[in-house]
């Protein structure tokens, strides 16, 4: 097992890598920029280096600063966490060429995910059913265009291939507006991710977000944890997450799941990742794969008793899985909030000093986050300042531990989405589960009335 991890990130995932390691008796190195200078992880550290002044680019995306911090630090191995550097091909190619471990795919894995031609191409020919759409990406020829359209059948979604985070999409209702529309996407691909392709999709009219969480050691070891809804968004960002997805028929859920590890097999896969599904009419359509530990993790880790980033430093040390398909056994249920610091109905970011913070307890409360009383929320990086996971023996009682937790979290100086979540916890339609990914929006036009 490695002695010392690099942690390449920032906030609540940086102090969460940072528990995993200290309960695995391994040190932790983080590397902060100024704007994090009094973050709590970086207060708690093992060791602490800065590398650069605020801006992403200058710091937490700053190769050379990160590689050399582990050169002079004897770290063994880099936890990307996720945004920032976590999908970044070059950077595992980087790490491993510098000796040090990826706590990651291969720079392979990451580089065919990375490009969503190029997964949905992987999956196909692995076994796992995506959305109908264009085969690869769309050509220059408006003709072609429009002819791959009209197979396609309205409405239709243009998509980055390089796109990420929400960003990248869409969607097309008419012909008339088509040509004009893969050309604004193709533009602004080009800008926003160096890559200006672009492929169409059906657009699904009343989807549910319904992922596979899985690990594969890349020794022919590969099990799946269950899945997560995650319809619960807005501008195609996650809101609440919970697992199981309510009201999906376990056998359906089962045939998908194993259709996933037969992919990380056929693939050769190794880590976590993320298969991201949407479901309507009973079906799953693969979306795209993400090959890093995601925000959401947590909810898989309180229904299965799997400690999701201990198991990528594992693997990451040449570990085999320790179980099989058989020994997972999902229990109870989870739902976790991402709490922002934002307005908590027009988004607007809310950055500064938190003049109080008072997290929740009980039973079955977990929160995660960096923030305390006197932390001061840097204006330069995304506004997620923590998480609140629960677990419950039901659904129902998962809900009632929320709404107790929403209830006991004090936030103050900043504003926060915690007065929505509360709302939502206790709107009936959420409630009764099983919302598409459309229904946050249409409550939240419905709320300004
Ligand atoms: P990103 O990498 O930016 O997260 P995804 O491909 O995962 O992009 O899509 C994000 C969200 O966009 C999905 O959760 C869903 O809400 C919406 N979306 C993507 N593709 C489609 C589609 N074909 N039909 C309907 N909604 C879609």
């Amino acid at each position: 097992m490695f002695k010392k991890i690099l942690i390449a990130n920032r906030g609540e995932i940086a102090l969460r890598i940072q528990r995993a390691c200290r309960e695995m008796g391994i040190k932790s190195v983080v590397v902060y920029s100024e704007a994090d200078r009094e973050a709590k992880y970086v207060k708690l550290a093992d060791e602490a280096v800065c590398i650069g002044p605020a801006p992403s680019a200058q710091s937490y995306l700053h190769m050379p600063a990160i590689i050399s911090t582990a050169e002079v630090t004897d770290a063994e191995a880099i936890h990307p966490g996720y945004g920032f550097l976590s999908e970044n091909a070059d950077f595992a190619e980087r790490v491993e060429k510098s000796g040090f471990v990826f706590i990651g795919p291969t720079p392979e894995s990451i580089r065919i995910m990375g490009d969503k031609v190029s997964a949905k191409q992987a999956m196909l020919k692995s076994g796992v059913p995506c959305v109908p759409g264009s085969e690869g990406a769309l050509p220059e020829d408006p003709k072609e265009i429009i002819r791959i359209g009209r197979s396609v059948g309205y409405p239709v979604i243009i998509k980055a291939a390089g796109g990420g985070g929400g960003r990248g999409m869409r969607v097309v209702h008419t012909e008339a507006a088509l040509i004009h529309a893969v050309q604004t996407t193709r533009a602004e691909a080009g800008a926003a991710f160096g890559n200006p392709s672009v492929y169409m999709e059906k657009f699904l009219e009343n989807p549910r977000h319904v992922e596979i969480q899985v690990l594969a050691d890349g020794q022919r070891g590969a099990v799946w944890l269950g899945e997560r809804d995650c319809s619960m968004q807005r501008r195609h960002q996650k809101v609440i997450e919970e697992a199981p997805a309510p009201g999906i028929p376990r056998r359906v859920i089962e045939k998908i799941g194993d259709r996933c590890t037969a992919a990380c097999l056929k693939i050769g896969y190794r880590g976590a990742g993320t298969f991201e599904f949407l479901y309507e009419n009973g079906e799953f359509y693969f979306i795209e794969m993400n090959t890093r530990v995601q925000v959401e993790h947590p909810v898989t880790e309180l229904v299965t008793g799997i400690d999701i980033v201990q198991m990528q430093i594992r693997i990451a040390a040449g570990q085999k899985l320790p179980f099989n398909q058989r020994a997972i056994q999902l229990k109870g249920h989870a739902i976790e909030c991402r709490v922002n610091a934002e307005h908590p109905y027009t988004f607007v970011p809310s950055p500064g000093r938190i003049t109080m913070w008072h997290s929740p307890g009980g039973p079955g409360v977990r929160v995660d986050s960096h923030a305390y009383t006197n932390y001061t929320v840097p204006p330069n990086y995304d506004s997620m300042i923590g998480k609140i996971i629960v677990y419950g023996d039901t659904r129902e009682q998962a809900l009632a531990r929320m709404r107790t937790a929403l209830s006991e979290t004090v936030v103050e100086g900043i504003q926060t989405n915690i007065p929505l979540h509360r709302e939502l916890m206790v709107d009936s339609g959420f409630c009764a589960g099983g919302t598409s990914i459309h229904y946050l929006e249409k409550w939240l036009a419905q709320r300004k009335k």
